[in-house]
C-alpha cells in the first residue's frame, strides 16, 4: 500500500519544452492531503492528466517569485472556485508572496472564492506542522529570495504488543486504545500501566526535501537535508557550464548529487532540466559519477513511498 505519493508535474527550466512543463510537484499523503510545491504554467494541466486530486490540495508551497513557478497559481485558485470548493487553502511562499497575489486579485483573494485562502508570507526556518509532520524551510542562492522545503514527519508510536498487554493485564478495549494513542491507563490490578511498557520502540517518519532554484551551499543545504528519502534538488547546468550556473545563480547536476552523497539521502531526483538538450545526457552520468543513486526526473515520474520499509531499515 503506498503511504506517500509523489508525482513529478513539471521538470523544466525556465520555459516549457514539449515534453516537460514547468515546475510543479505535487505530494499525496495516505489520507488523501494533497501537498503541492511550485505551480508553474501549465500545472493544473499536469495535475489532471496525471490524476492528483486538485480539490485535496491543502497547503501549496511556492519557492520564489520566478514566473516559471508560480504562473499556474491563478487558474488553478480560479478553477478550485468553479468546481465550488469549500475547504481552505493555504499559500506559503517567500516575503512579497501576499503582495504579489494580492497585486493581482485585489480584494478577491480575501473573500472571493467562495473558500477561504491564507497567504503566509514565510522567511527560512519553520513553516507550518500538523499533528503528524512539519514543514522547514531553507534559503538557496539564487537571484531573488528562494526557498527549498523539507517535509518531515515526527516520530510515530512503536508497536503495540498484546501478549505484553496481556501480561501486565490491561483490559482489551478502550484502555488499548488510549495506549495506542500515547496515554497511560490502570491495569485489572490497579498498577499504572505506562505507554512505553506496552509500545515497542519509536519509529521514524519519511523525510522528503524539495530543493529549489538555486546554488545550495553545502554548509547549510547538507544538515538541511541529512537522511532525506526522498531528495529533489535542480539541474539547470551541467559540468561544461559550470561557470553559467555560478553566474546566473543555478546548480550544475555534479553540485547537487555532491550535496545527495554528503547528505546521505536515500535517492536523488533532478529537475529543473534546462532545454538545452545537449547537454541533458551529460546531467544524469555526471551525477551517478558523484552519487549513483540519482536520477533525472521527468513529467509523470511517481515516486511511491510505503510506511512498511521503514521498519524492515
Ligand atoms: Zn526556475
Ligand atoms: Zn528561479
Amino acid at each position: 500500500m503506498t503511504t506517500i505519493r509523489i508525482v513529478f508535474l513539471g521538470t523544466s527550466a525556465s520555459v516549457p519544452q514539449k515534453n516537460r512543463f514547468l515546475s510543479g510537484l505535487a505530494m499525496q499523503r495516505e489520507k488523501g492531503e494533497v501537498l503541492l510545491f511550485d505551480c508553474g504554467e501549465g500545472t493544473q494541466y499536469q495535475i489532471m492528466k496525471y490524476k492528483v486530486n486538485f480539490q485535496k490540495i491543502a497547503k501549496i508551497f511556492l519557492s520564489h517569485l520566478h514566473g516559471d513557478h508560480i504562473y499556474g497559481i491563478f487558474g488553478l485558485l480560479n478553477t478550485m472556485k468553479l468546481a465550488e470548493r469549500r475547504n481552505p487553502l493555504k499559500i506559503f511562499g517567500p516575503p512579497g508572496t501576499k503582495q504579489f497575489l494580492e497585486s493581482f486579485f485585489g480584494e478577491k483573494l480575501e473573500n472571493g472564492f467562495g473558500y477561504q485562502i491564507g497567504v503566509f508570507d514565510t522567511e527560512e526556518g519553520f513553516v507550518c506542522e500538523d499533528e503528524e509532520y512539519q514543514i522547514v524551510a531553507k534559503r538557496t542562492i539564487h537571484s531573488v529570495h528562494t526557498l527549498s522545503y523539507a517535509y518531515i514527519e515526527k516520530d510515530r508510536l512503536g508497536h503495540f504488543d498484546t501478549k505484553k498487554a496481556k501480561e501486565l493485564k490491561v483490559k482489551k478495549g478502550t484502555k488499548w486504545q488510549k495506549l495506542q494513542k500515547g496515554k497511560s491507563v490502570l491495569s485489572e490490578d490497579n498498577k499504572v500501566i505506562l505507554p512505553e511498557m506496552i509500545l515497542g520502540p519509536k519509529r521514524r517518519g519519511f523525510k522528503i526535501v524539495i530543493g529549489s532554484d538555486g546554488t545550495y551551499l553545502e554548509e547549510d543545504f547538507v544538515p538541511f537535508a541529512m537522511g532525506a528519502d526522498v531528495l529533489v534538488l535542480e539541474a539547470t547546468f551541467s559540468d561544461i557550464n559550470e561557470s553559467k550556473a555560478k553566474e546566473k545563480m543555478h546548480s550544475t547536476s555534479r553540485w547537487s548529487a555532491i550535496i545527495a552523497r554528503k547528505a546521505k539521502a536515500k535517492k536523488l531526483y533532478l529537475t529543473h532540466i534546462s532545454p538545452r538538450s545537449e547537454e541533458e545526457e551529460n546531467l544524469e552520468k555526471e551525477a551517478q559519477e558523484e552519487f549513483p543513486e540519482a536520477i533525472i526526473a521527468y513529467d509523470g515520474l511517481e515516486i511511491h513511498l510505503n510506511r512498511k520499509d521503514l521498519e524492515t531499515e
